[in-house]
């Protein structure tokens, strides 16, 4: 619980709307969080994964205020989701506009300007001498799900490769290429057959364990990849990897799908961070950050792959109007300004984490590209210690200090792409105070 001598970091103004942050006015969880709370237990699925009482009330850019009046920095922005803060303005009124005029009409079954509009965009954004087709669904899973579909189709082969580590979504399909939790498969065999996971970052691991003894290169439809391994522990592969992977591909005449739902959208300094290899993907699969926060997911391919036949893919939200709208604004914000921002403020964090690493001994590797960084909590014989960090990331929430955990030991920090030097200063300020009570 928050004491007041814990309360020492300075609030600092911001671009939100809602006032200076952190500032705990009641040690959270407060009465209307706890009551909150007591009757969320009783009727929500028990497969949600909350790591503190959080009970958010609204937002502002990269403050989150609670029920009970506590602001918070925020660190997490929702998953790498809102981009461009909490409740941009600019998205607010596209999203009002769009409510006002047009709902809902099936974008599987009829045409309207806002989708026509954000496919156009979106196609725009990948690089390639080939004109791009894109599929608008709802979430980063159904993209996954439809790149499946896609590269089986367009390949007539069944073969799926993807990584030790990666996390793709949860439908039977996607779920069958995840591969970095064991408790997210417990029970929900069978999964789909014909899939093949290889060591991270290495191309001798499909070529050896893959090619070689479990399917030849002739059978595999596609190989799925993060660029860089979101819930898997923000896992960089070696410079290297991707290239290489494209070459391997090229070879063999198998697709390459980037899943850039969690890196993509100037995430990582650049719209997708396959630019930073230079290569150049068969499909590329979006969500998350595409629409501050509405949902709505995206696969973009080569118009020569993308010609399946009608009904061969379809959703009856996928892509509805006000999604189109949000994400249409949201857009215009990352390539105007939030991209060069995240690009900016990224090393900014970076050094902020390799001075709290240095200090701090249950702290290792620093590392992140952009605004897409992480740190590890270790033990005093630098092991993992994932209770460690379950305490500091508890501790800076009652600082007031929105953080999320990664992988099996790291604490991401994912924040929106418009956060400002002076908000990454106060929040590692929380973090330090968070960690000193931590390890005092
Ligand atoms: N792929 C990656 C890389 C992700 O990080 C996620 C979600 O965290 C997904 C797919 C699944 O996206 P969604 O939760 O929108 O279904």
């Amino acid at each position: 619980m928050l004491t007041m001598e814990h309360a020492t970091t300075t609030p600092v103004r911001s671009d939100s709307s809602l006032g200076p942050a952190p500032n705990i006015v009641v040690p959270p969880p407060g009465p209307r969080a706890r009551a909150a709370v007591e009757r969320d237990r009783k009727v929500t699925s028990t497969s949600y994964t909350r790591d503190y009482p959080l009970v958010a009330r609204r937002g502002s850019g990269s403050v989150v205020e609670d029920v009970d009046g506590n602001r918070y920095l925020d660190l997490a922005a929702g998953i790498a989701v809102c981009a461009t803060g909490h409740c941009h303005p600019r998205v607010v009124a596209a999203i009002q506009d769009q409510a006002a005029g047009l709902i809902h009409i099936c974008g599987s079954d009829f045409y309207y300007e806002p989708m026509i509009a954000l496919c156009e965009k979106l196609a725009g954004l990948v690089p390639g001498s080939e004109r791009q087709r894109v599929f608008l669904c709802n979430s980063g899973t159904e993209a996954v799900e439809a790149a499946i579909k896609l590269a089986r189709y367009a390949s007539h082969r069944k073969g799926i490769v993807a990584f030790h580590g990666a996390f793709h979504g949860r439908t039977m399909g996607a779920l069958s290429l995840t591969s970095s939790k064991a408790r997210q498969k417990l029970s929900f065999a069978p999964l789909i057959p014909m899939v093949a996971h290889a060591p991270f970052g290495s191309i001798d691991g499909i070529v050896n364990q893959i090619f070689r003894q479990q399917m030849v290169p002739e059978e595999v439809a596609c190989i799925i990849v993060e660029p860089i391994q979101g819930e898997g522990g923000y896992v960089f592969p070696p410079g290297e990897f991707l290239p290489a992977l494209r070459e391997l591909c090229d070879r063999h005449g198998i697709l390459l799908i980037l899943d850039e739902i969690q890196t993509g959208m100037g995430r990582t300094g650049k719209m997708f961070a396959f630019e930073h290899a230079g290569i150049v993907p068969d499909i590329v699969c979006l969500a998350k950050g595409i629409a501050s926060g509405m949902p709505i997911g995206a696969l973009i391919a080569r118009e020569s792959l993308m010609n399946w036949p009608p009904g061969a893919q379809g959703s009856t939200f996928g892509g509805n109007p006000i999604a189109c709208a949000a994400a249409l604004a949201t857009i215009e914000l990352i390539e105007s300004q939030y991209m060069q921002n995240a690009a900016r403020v990224g090393p900014h964090l970076r050094q902020h984490l390799q001075r709290l690493s240095d200090r701090h001994a249950c702290l290792a590797r620093p590392r992140g590209l952009g605004l897409m960084c992480a740190v590890d909590v270790v033990d005093a014989n630098g092991k993992g210690d994932p209770a460690q960090r379950s305490r500091i990331i508890t501790a800076a929430f009652e600082r007031g200090l929105i953080l999320l955990p990664c992988g099996e030991i790291g604490i991401r920090f994912v924040p929106a792409l418009s956060i400002e030097p002076s908000q990454i200063d106060a929040a590692m300020d929380v973090l330090d105070n968070a960690i000193a009570a931590c390890t005092a």
